[in-house]
């Protein structure tokens, strides 16, 4: 048996914490709406067959866009949820993939993932019984706040990583996860609560979320310096 990867990107968000009345996937970046760096990446992987971008039904912005580049091999699905879990259990199921099939969730608001991250995703999981997803080992001393923002005592960062995505399982495996634990924030959390334990693979730090206003920019430097590469 050949196994077969797709790419599902989220992107039914709104976006709150960037103040902003624009979907943060469309806010432009480097000329281009935020959403359209991460679909580059996806859809020049030889390997993954389709990218399906899971969208909200009222969504009046993709339209707005040319992504005839990207061919047949670009899917919008009008699905999206309340939750990013939601959106995701909602995109599966329309996508209407093999139980067998692996998918990978990749935030729409991660533009920086680069070709040879998302390879050595692929390469690491491609024979892992579980899957996982792309993570940063924490590289800051961690503080507890009070609710005076007062350091309450110092967590210790042994062992502690920072999530990032795309994150890689087999699409009858995640489904039901994402039914069994819907309030999750990503969708290893989702496994882990069936009792099993994903992969860590090495990541890079500029394949962070654009979350703050301030995180735009950074972006935008990266992008213009062909840090994708
Ligand atoms: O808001 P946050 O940055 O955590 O969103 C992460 C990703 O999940 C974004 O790509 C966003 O568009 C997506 N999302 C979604 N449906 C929601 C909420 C978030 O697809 N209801």
């Amino acid at each position: 048996m050949t196994d077969l990867f797709y790419a599902l990107v989220p992107a039914a968000g709104y976006g709150s914490r960037m103040g902003h009345e624009l979907p943060k996937q469309y806010m432009m970046l480097a000329g281009q709406p935020m959403i359209y760096h991460a679909l580059v990446t996806l859809c020049a992987h030889s390997e993954i067959t389709t990218v399906f971008v899971v969208l909200s039904p009222q969504d009046e912005h993709w339209r707005t866009f040319d992504w005839s580049k990207f061919g047949g091999k670009l899917q919008p699905l009008f699905c999206g949820g309340q939750t990013r879990a939601e959106s995701v259990l909602n995109g599966l199921l329309a996508s209407e993939l093999e139980l067998e099939d692996w998918v990978l969730v990749h935030d729409a608001a991660r533009p920086c993932l680069s070709a040879r991250q998302l390879a050595r995703l692929l390469d690491e999981l491609r024979d892992d019984e579980v899957g996982g997803l792309l993570a940063v080992p924490v590289a800051d001393t961690l503080k507890r706040a009070d609710a005076r923002q007062r350091v309450e005592y110092t967590e210790s960062r042994a062992g502690l990583w920072q999530a990032q995505t795309p994150q890689m399982f087999r699409t009858g495996l995640l489904l039901q996860a994402l039914e069994t634990a819907p309030a999750v924030t990503d969708e290893s959390s989702a496994v882990e609560a069936l009792g099993l334990f994903p992969r860590l693979v090495n990541g890079d730090p500029t394949n962070f979320k654009v979350t703050f206003p301030q995180d735009l920019q950074l972006a935008e430097l990266l992008l213009q310096h062909g840090k994708k590469e």
